[in-house]
């Protein structure tokens, strides 16, 4: 859960509302939740693809995660777990390759890519970034 500040969609009041993403049956899903304290507006939102502004939200307040592989026995398992979940093509998947983390993201999203992994007996290990300011 993390916070960040919108304008009411109704009196454009400055709020601070919550955030998050979690894993529901399976799926990656963002979730922000706004309930006014000027005007008495709630709304709930949520989705599959998390939307930029949410996404770096969390990634202030949690870090930036990275997923790394323990072992891998055959790289075409890898590159289709990364595709099926990022939608990402060979090309793009070559160019992560080589890195310590493949990929980078919130801890939400590393954790869910590591189940995916995890479902094909890959094992791969998530940590919190070291991010250069
Ligand atoms: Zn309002």
């Amino acid at each position: 859960m993390a916070r960040m500040r919108i304008n009411c969609p109704d009196c454009n009041f400055d709020l601070s509302v919550n955030v998050g993403q979690s894993i529901v049956r399976d799926k990656l899903v963002w979730h922000r939740s706004i309930n006014c304290s000027n005007c008495g507006a709630v709304y709930e939102e949520d989705g599959n693809e998390t939307p930029e502004e949410i996404r770096s939200a969390i990634i202030k307040e949690n870090g930036l995660w990275g997923i790394s592989l323990v072992s891998v026995e055959s790289k075409t398992i890898v590159y289709k777990v990364l595709r099926e979940c990022l939608g990402l093509s060979l090309s793009d998947i070559t160019k992560l390759s080589n890195n310590d983390s493949i990929i980078s993201g919130t801890e939400t999203e590393v954790s869910w890519l590591r189940n995916k992994f995890e479902d094909k007996g890959i094992s791969a290990v998530i940590k919190r970034l070291e991010v250069k300011q």
